[in-house]
Order: structure tokens, then sequence, then C-alpha cells
């Protein structure tokens, strides 16, 4: 287990921390975070509004059908999960040190922790606490953490290495968010991200081929009703995210994957290994 005493600052002033009781207080403000279901719990109210397009009521359904849809995925004979289970294999290649711990920004329920692990050096970062739970009862050994992102406990320049998997192409605040994880990063430290290729015609067949009509009907939506919600799940296509990783960070390595060759369109993941930029270099980047 680590000892997050050190790696963790007061979400609301980023002062440090101290032991108080089973958890730990602010040493500027007092306020108390603690840890239950084997989860720290770090959310600070009030809580950051919510993107306007969430109000959708088909969105709405959706989310309201969302452990159905997990299940589905996770379940065995489950196409999807299969898939994604040989993406984080493919992603694990990316990373060719052995940090000291390693943390997971949008770990859900801690797919990537024995892939990426072991799970006892994972950091799994995550806003929504019933995802955690069960990372926790999967991994009582991993450290958990239910917080938004952009009002985070993570300690700046503390990170050796993070990983984002299948995740940025959800995130509303992508640039707000990637500008935090450039920040997490200590010296010398890489994110490695992967993304699938959305907006592409892989992966736009793939998911006609093989979830869309399921998760409709899970949902109790038609076929076009559910693609609207992917639109607004997915908000960020490939090149959206491909783009604003570039403002932030310096591309180490990148890959397509199955096929390498013919671009989003023929592939169905990308996989980066990023080094932060610079200060003055994002400046010029931004610019460019
Ligand atoms: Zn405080």
């Amino acid at each position: 287990m680590i000892d997050i005493g050190h790696l963790f600052v007061c979400p609301l002033c980023r002062e440090g921390l101290t032991s108080s009781g089973d958890g730990y207080a602010c040493t500027s403000c007092h306020r108390h975070f603690g840890k239950a279901n084997g989860v720290w719990d770090f959310r600070v109210e009030p809580a950051a509004a919510e993107p306007p397009l969430y109000s959708d009521p088909f969105f709405r359904r959706h989310r309201e059908c969302l452990a159905q849809l997990h299940a589905q995925h996770y379940g065995e004979n489950s196409m999807s999960g299969q898939l994604e289970d040989r993406f984080k294999q493919v992603a694990r290649k990316l990373m060719e040190t052995e940090p000291d711990f390693v943390g997971d920004i949008g770990c859900g329920t801690g797919g990537a922790f024995s892939t990426f692990g072991p799970p006892s050096r994972m950091i799994g970062v995550d806003q929504d606490i019933k995802l955690l739970e069960v990372a926790a009862r999967r991994y009582p050994e991993a450290t958990l953490v239910c917080c938004d992102l952009l009002r985070s406990p993570l300690r700046q320049g503390a990170f050796p290495a993070l990983i984002c998997l299948c995740c940025l192409e959800h995130v509303y605040w992508l640039e707000d968010s990637l500008a935090v994880m450039h920040d997490l990063l200590a010296p010398g430290g890489r994110l490695y991200v992967m993304i699938p290729t959305e907006g592409g015609l892989a992966w736009s067949t793939a998911r006609n081929l093989f979830t869309l009509s399921v998760n409709a009907k899970i949902s109790g939506m038609t076929n076009d009703q559910y693609r609207h919600v992917m639109r607004i799940e997915h908000c960020n296509n490939f090149e959206a995210v491909n783009s604003a990783l570039f403002k932030f960070f310096e591309i180490e390595r990148f890959n397509f994957w199955p096929m390498g060759i013919g671009g989003h369109h023929l592939n169905l993941i990308g996989l980066y290994s990023l080094k932060r930029r610079t200060s003055q270099m994002m400046a010029l980047a931004s610019k460019s």
C-alpha cells in the first residue's frame, strides 16, 4: 500500500496533509479526508457543474443504465470486453521502465491494475465512487482516490508515471484536464495514453457491428438514438484528442493498432508515450 501523505495535498487550498485519526487533515484549513469502503474520498462541495450537454434526456437515460451496460461489457464472452483487455496489453508495451508507482487517471473498476501494476503500486483516480468501490473489492492492495481531476488532491510534480486509457475521448473539459496531468508529472515522468480512433471508419464499423444494437436495447433506445448518446458520451474524437495532447506534451512515441499504417480510419486505437512540455514549449505549441 502506498503512503499517500506526501503525494497528496488539500484539494481546496493546496496545502499539505497530516495524519489525523484514520485519515488525513489539511494543515491549513483542517478539513478532514477519510477512507470508506476502501476508497479515499477527496470530493469537495459544491461539486463542479456538469456540462449542459449532459442534461440531454437520452444521455440521462443511458447513464441510468450504466451498471447494466458495464455488466454486459465486462461479462464473460463479451467481444468488447475481450478487445479492451487486448488493448491494455498492447498499451503496456509502451511502458519501458518500472516506476515506483503509477497513477491511473479515470481508472474505473481497475481494469488496468494487473497489467500496469502490481496493483499495490497503482493509484487509481476516478470521480465515480461506485466504480472505485468495485475496484477496491477486486484489488484491496491498490490505492483508490475519488475526486474531480480539476480539484484533485494529487501533488504537482509527484508522479513518475501516469496512465490514461480509453478515457480522454469522454472528457468534456479536455484541455483543463490535460493541463492537470501535465503538472502532475515528475521531471522525466511519462504519461501513457490510449484512445480509441473515435470518428474513424474502423471504430464506427466495430461499434455498429458489435455493440451499438446490444447497448441501444439495454438502454431502451433505437440505434439512432443511441448513436446520438455516443456522440455526447464520446465528445472528443481522435483528431481532437490528438491535437490537445500536442499542446501539453511532446510525443515521444506513437503507434496505431492493430494495422499500424493507414491512420485513424484503419485502426482501432492510438497509443502514446508522452513527455511534459516545458512552459516555454507549451506557449509555442499552443501558438503553432
Ligand atoms: Zn485545506
